[in-house]
């Protein structure tokens, strides 16, 4: 059994496509999905049609998705984030805001629990320290937890207590050895990191590994479609870097 899992597209469809085709190349039996499909990017729509017509799909919605579809209020978001959810409300048809409206917010499964922030706030919460990490770790049963929400990937475990950040490789091998990890699956469609790659993760069961892959896209293409929709510069630039 495999799982593919990504978070954070935010309506990059040239980032989300070379990531689908790879776990679909890498025969993964099904999918997760942490949340933030939407803002941000100029490709709301597409971006949840494609995700929603994956076989054997988890998903759960980010703050961006819940501001976009009216329950989340604006005045949580800074300013360039405010302006693509007001582009991105207007794009969004009324279809694709039903589909993001009917998400759980956690998905307890048998081999994993699913959040966008965190267990404790799965809307919220960015986990950035190994406090928080650790306070997290009593609040899902499943042997692994995954996340996204802050854009940068990493592996917590309750075996080395540490944080170890997935350096900027195009595969990193970890296998779960501690009996409670929170797995941070980073960001497809705007990586934080440093790295401007678009980043996902291939969870096997069996054997306990967890692999995380960097993939290059045409994020030019991204930034010429972000141009004429008006938003902002900020986020335009910020493909380059992956910052
Ligand atoms: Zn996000």
């Amino acid at each position: 059994m495999s799982y593919g899992i990504f978070s954070d597209v935010h309506s990059n469809w040239e980032a989300l496509s070379v990531v689908l085709e790879y776990l679909e190349r890498q025969k993964v039996d099904s999918y997760i999905c942490c949340g933030d499909i939407v803002g941000y990017g100029p490709d709301p729509n597409k971006c949840v049609e494609k995700i929603f017509s994956l076989k054997n799909l988890s998903v759960v919605p980010g703050n961006h998705d819940k501001a976009a579809i009216g329950q989340k209020d604006l005045s949580w978001f800074n300013s360039s984030a405010r302006l693509a959810l007001i582009w991105t409300i207007k794009q969004l048809s009324s279809e694709n805001a039903e589909l993001l409206n009917k998400l759980p917010t956690t998905i307890a499964a048998d081999n994993f629990t699913a959040v966008h922030g965190s267990a404790r706030a799965p809307i919220d919460e960015y986990l950035y320290s190994s406090i928080q990490c650790e306070e997290n770790l009593n609040l899902f049963s499943t042997p692994v937890l995954f996340c996204g929400h802050t854009h940068i990937p990493f592996i917590y475990s309750s075996e080395d207590r540490k944080s170890n950040l997935s350096a900027i490789e195009t595969e990193n091998i970890f296998f779960l050895t501690g009996e409670k990890n929170i797995i941070n699956v980073g960001s497809v469609g705007q990586p934080r990191d440093g790295d401007n790659r678009a980043c996902c993760v291939i969870y096997n069961v069996a054997n306990k590994e967890i692999k995380f892959i960097r993939l290059e896209y045409n994020f030019a293409l991204t930034q010429q479609k972000m141009m004429p929709a008006n938003l902002p510069a900020s986020l335009i630039e910020r493909l380059t870097h992956g910052m």
